[in-house]
């Protein structure tokens, strides 16, 4: 399926007033999708499963900004930290310290955001107000990691308001944390997907995630 490339024209339009930054969302879409929108200078790509970044990334020379976006396994971090621009999806402070770790024997420091669970659904991944606080404590004495903000997805549903509280809800413990001056590297609050972006930019959004809306509907029977 080809990329909709007058839809992401009007998506940069309507996000460019805001300066919100568009995570173009490749995951189970071939490279030749991706070449499609760096052709039109797109730079920044969300994936979300480390060895099917691994391939793309090593099927790609240009010069992209990879953004990992899923559930991430401490066995695997090791893998993507050479080259990775910005990972949203640190879940606890075992990872955290992992990514540190890799990306001190390479003399890297490596862009995170704080997932946190701000959706009703049991399954999606995100730390709650006290975790995300005792990750920041810890987090001062890692010298090769930079917490630039946080992440969120909300609950998958038609409730608009719903969505929006939960979205309300993470901008303000944005602001909260934002204040504290071990958060002084904080500028990226990455939320909203094709379903509910616009919504997420009204509440304060200053990164969104987007991928069927560009890419069209993923299949998952046949990635
Ligand atoms: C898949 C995914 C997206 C993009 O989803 P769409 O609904 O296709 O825009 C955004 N964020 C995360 C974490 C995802 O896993």
């Amino acid at each position: 399926m080809a990329v909709r490339s007058d839809r992401y024209k009007e998506i940069i339009q309507e996000l460019s007033p805001n300066n919100v930054t568009l995570i173009a969302v490749s995951k189970t879409k071939p490279v030749e999708d991706i070449q499609s929108l760096l052709a039109l200078d797109h730079l920044d790509f969300g994936e979300n499963y480390v060895q099917e970044l691994i391939d793309k990334q090593q099927q790609i020379i240009d010069n992209i900004h990879w953004h990992f976006i899923g559930h991430l396994q401490s066995n695997k971090v090791k893998q993507i930290i050479p080259f990775v621009h910005l990972i949203h999806s640190i879940d606890s402070l075992k990872l955290l310290q992992e990514v540190n770790k890799q990306a001190q024997k390479i003399n890297r420091i490596v862009d995170c955001l704080l997932q946190v669970h701000i959706a009703q659904e049991e399954t999606k991944f995100g730390l709650n107000e006290t975790e995300l606080n005792e990750i920041i404590n810890a987090s001062s004495s890692l010298k090769h990691v930079r917490i630039k903000g946080l992440m969120g997805m909300a609950t998958f549903t038609d409730n608009t308001e719903q969505v929006r509280s939960e979205y309300k809800y993470l901008k303000q413990l944005y602001d909260k944390l934002k204040a504290l001056p071990q958060c002084h590297s904080f500028d990226t609050l990455s939320m909203g997907m094709s379903g509910d972006y616009k919504i997420a930019v009204e509440e304060g959004s200053t990164m969104v995630r987007i991928g069927s809306l560009i890419f069209g509907e993923r299949n998952y029977m046949v990635s």
